[in-house]
């Protein structure tokens, strides 16, 4: 075994590292919600109306967009990832700083496409930019931090699902890296809504594949799930998979598809899936359950029978 010091982040993984780096930050009495949610939840004052979100993220030239990647595209992503992180709250994006380090060789018209994409879907959400700094660095990569907020207490969490909720998604599932990744308009409208309407005890936006934040949901809310492999809406491109089988491997592990993912008490289902046709057009699907075999996911056909799931997502470092 290895010396803690001596571990590098490939040996210990994205969820590894996070681990060790969040253990025993500092806190304060208005965090509302801490490290290991969606965002951060922050209570400004105590008859504030809101509760406001706190998120950051990097997108990396080579890591998660390439060279060829067009700078708008490259600013859009780096904005609906923290837009889709508030969604999953029932949120809002309001400001937003934006830092970029880029290699002096770097032409400025790839710097403007790049706010350019920024600036289009800030605009279409109300979000103002409010600052940001540049630096020189090796890569090019652009960090944004966003500010949003929910109404007080309404933050819905990855921690309340419970036994007995379905588990439903919206759009489709799998085979991001065609470009959806890049283009995907982050489900604010279905969080608030979702949130508004109390319809989900639990909610995670899906980055890292549905295998791996469903792991996370059931982690937060000490439950386990069960979910329904031929239920899960697979999107045209891994529906061309020749199999079955590995199309819904596929759904489930290859992440970056910013849909939602969240759990509705049984009672409500029915009746979620009528609101939602009279006012969303995107698909929404239930794809599982909750069950209270705790952090177990058990993969099941459309006979009942377990599947096993190879439940490897994107991971980080790996
Ligand atoms: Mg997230």
């Amino acid at each position: 075994m290895k010396k803690f010091r001596q571990q590098t982040l490939g040996e210990l993984g994205e969820l590894g590292v996070i681990r060790r780096l969040v253990h025993g930050l500092p806190a304060r009495a208005d965090v509302v919600v801490g490290p290991g949610d969606d965002c951060a939840v922050v209570r400004i004052a105590d008859k504030a109306r809101y509760d406001y979100l706190l998120k950051s993220d990097p997108v990396v030239e080579g890591v998660h967009f390439t060279r060829e990647t067009p700078g708008a595209a490259v600013g859009h992503k780096a904005l609906a990832r923290v837009l889709s992180d508030m969604a999953a709250m029932g949120g809002e994006g309001l400001w937003a700083l934006v830092d970029i380090t880029a290699p002096a060789g770097t032409s400025l018209a790839r710097l403007m496409a790049i706010r350019a994409g920024l600036s289009k879907l800030a605009r279409r959400w109300r979000v103002a930019i409010v600052g940001g700094d540049v630096s020189r660095g090796r890569d090019l990569a652009v960090h944004v931090f966003g500010v949003g907020r929910v109404p007080r207490g309404q933050a819905v969490l990855r921690s309340g699902a419970r036994k007995g909720d379905y588990l439903f998604v919206t759009g489709t599932l799998g085979g991001s890296e065609r470009g959806k990744h890049l283009k995907f308009e982050p489900r604010l409208a279905e969080g608030q809504w979702l949130r508004n309407r109390h319809w989900a005890t639990a909610m995670i936006d899906l980055s890292d594949g549905l295998a791996t934040d469903l792991k996370h949901l059931i982690r937060s809310s000490r439950v386990g799930a069960e979910l329904w492999l031929n239920a899960i809406p697979l999107s045209p491109a891994v529906k061309k998979t020749t199999s079955w089988r590995k199309a819904a491997q596929r759904a489930i592990t290859d992440g970056e598809d910013y849909e939602l993912l969240f759990s509705v008490p049984t009672a409500k289902s029915a009746e979620l899936l009528r609101a939602w046709k009279k006012v969303f057009a995107a698909p929404c699907t239930y794809i599982g359950r909750i069950t209270s075999q705790r952090y177990v996911i058990a993969g099941l056909d459309a006979r009942g029978r377990r599947i096993p799931l190879k439940a490897a997502g994107y991971e980080h470092f790996r």
